[in-house]
């Protein structure tokens, strides 16, 4: 079986091609430079359109930003950050489209599951992940299984409120930890110290290009981060008592500039029960949340035989 896996970033849409196997094929990105819902979706029908006309695809599995339902695949509720979005039955419109079945989750909890498969969690069953990017996301494998909650919001982390009064949040709360914990809060908080005459930035990128020159502004904010980030940990590892607290996403592909320093601040934070979860990084990458999504995907095709009809 051939599934194709969409993950859907902040800054791109990627797509791939992947077998039963967890082998990836090929893959893609579309660049999201609108960030409102048909304009994701569609980026999504160009995805499918492109490796359905090289392989025989079985099964379609999206990673989608926010909170998605995970029976219907509709989007409950997303952060204002895109347009258009929310209440967008995205499985339905690939279901209605590819006459395929079609799982949609959500990203940052697929990133776990790709990791329980092929990846650095592969011997735990009881995880809890951070997915840290342009925003910050959480999920769960309990027993083995990822939980979903109700609406598909169970972990969300990034609007647990970790500064009270504090930045105003895109979900009209204020001081969430997205604001303070995220690729998007290092540049912004940056900008702040500096002063307005001087050059900002606009990416976590060239914020960790600013660390690696030993700015002073960009190694304050990567400490407040640290010290953020921990809080965010210890918390997590104590709601949720896992062997093991997972962390992934784009801004793990700069973690030799505060990994060390970071599991330091969790040794002096946490109650020694904590200290013996082990903390643990990603090895997929960005493959993570695309092979999450690919084995959600064969997952529900559990049985093939059921699934005949919708085939071409
Ligand atoms: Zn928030």
């Amino acid at each position: 079986m051939i599934a194709v896996a969409i993950d859907t970033g902040g800054t791109k849409i990627a797509g791939a091609a992947i077998n039963e196997n967890g082998e990836i094929l090929e893959k893609n990105h579309i660049d999201n430079v609108e960030r409102t819902g048909p304009f994701i979706l569609n980026s999504y029908f160009k995805i499918v359109d492109l490796f359905q006309a090289k392989y025989h695809i079985d099964t379609i599995g999206v990673g989608a930003g926010g909170r998605i339902d995970p029976l219907t695949g509709e989007v409950v509720y997303a952060v204002d950050l895109y347009r258009e979005y929310i209440g967008i039955p995205l499985k339905t419109r690939l279901e209605e489209k590819y006459c395929k079945p079609v799982t949609v989750d959500n990203d940052c909890r697929l990133a776990v599951i790709g990791e329980k498969w092929l990846g650095a969690i592969r011997s735990y069953n009881n995880v809890f992940g951070l997915i840290i990017g342009t925003g910050i996301g959480g999920g769960l494998l309990l027993n083995g299984a990822s939980v979903s909650g109700t609406k598909g919001g169970f972990g969300e982390i990034g609007h647990a409120i970790l500064h009270p009064h504090g930045r105003h949040c895109l979900c009209g709360q204020f001081g969430c930890v997205e604001k303070y914990v995220s690729g998007t809060a290092l540049w912004q908080r940056y900008n702040e110290l500096k002063e307005k005459s001087q050059i900002q930035i606009t990416s976590g990128y060239e914020f960790f290009s600013c660390v690696r020159q030993n700015d002073p502004a960009a190694q304050k904010v990567l400490c407040e981060f640290i010290e953020d980030l921990t809080l965010c940990a210890v918390t997590c590892a104590n709601l949720y008592d896992p062997q093991a607290l997972f962390f992934g996403g784009g801004i793990l592909d700069t973690s030799d500039l505060w990994w060390d320093a970071f599991v330091k601040e969790y040794e002096l934070q946490s109650n020694p029960h904590l200290q013996k979860i082990e903390l643990i990084r990603t090895i997929l990458g960005n493959n993570a949340p695309l092979l999450g999504a690919a084995y959600v995907a064969f997952e529900a095709c559990g049985n093939p035989s059921d699934l005949m009809n919708c085939y071409d």
